[in-house]
């Protein structure tokens, strides 16, 4: 299996005014997170992870802060674009591990709803999204959230029909080898293909 890892970290300050959004959730809470988008550290860390996986760059080079197309843009968007990345890459995610660094609000409570809402946008399934929540001891950082993100990733094999289409190629070999076998025992014909077969790929799938 070919597989490959990538890391993100971001940081947003809080700000007074603003509407807190993390992983593609609005929160109640007195402030947000400011930044030139919606300030969402985690999906943030999520779309570095998933470049950094591929080795495609960082959030800023596709997103430059000062463009003005991205002023409290949601942050689905940039996710999005990192996983056209991976597609482009060949690429799929196993699975996306992250911690955010807050001293508020608690994150433990809507953890769940929060893995939910980040799976729907990364199109992969809740238990392959990990959300994990610390308060920054000792670190003198109440004013600010931080984000950290791994997400492993895999080449996507051949395409799925083409799977199917080799297994369905597979089958029909070993029933024309079990008709075969008992046309001849029974009637003492020779191994040879004898009219018609008697199924259709049809019947197969
Ligand atoms: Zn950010």
């Amino acid at each position: 299996m070919d597989t490959r890892i990538g890391f993100g970290w971001d940081s947003h300050a809080f700000k007074k005014g603003v509407p807190l959004r993390i992983g593609g959730l609005t929160l109640q809470h007195p402030e947000g997170l400011a930044g030139h988008s919606d300030g969402d550290v985690l999906l943030h860390a999520i779309t570095d992870a998933l470049l950094g996986a591929v080795a495609a760059g960082d959030i800023g080079s596709f997103f430059p802060p000062g463009d003005p197309r991205w002023k409290d843009a949601d942050s689905a968007i940039f996710l999005n674009l990192a996983l056209e990345e991976l597609q482009h890459a060949g690429y799929r995610i196993v699975n996306v591990d992250t911690t955010l660094v807050l001293a508020a609000p608690k994150i433990s409570p809507i953890a769940g709803e929060m893995r939910t809402r980040v799976a729907d946008l990364l199109g992969i399934d809740i238990d392959q999204v990990s959300i994990k929540a610390k308060t920054p001891e000792g670190l003198n950082a109440d004013t600010v959230a931080q984000c950290h993100a791994v997400a492993m990733v895999e080449r996507v094999q051949e395409p799925e029909d083409l799977k199917s289409m080799s297994a369905v190629i597979e089958s029909q070999r070993q029933l024309e080898d079990v008709v075969e076998d008992l046309l001849t025992s029974v009637h003492g014909v020779p191994k040879k293909r004898v009219g018609t077969p008697v199924y259709d790929t049809e019947d197969i799938t």
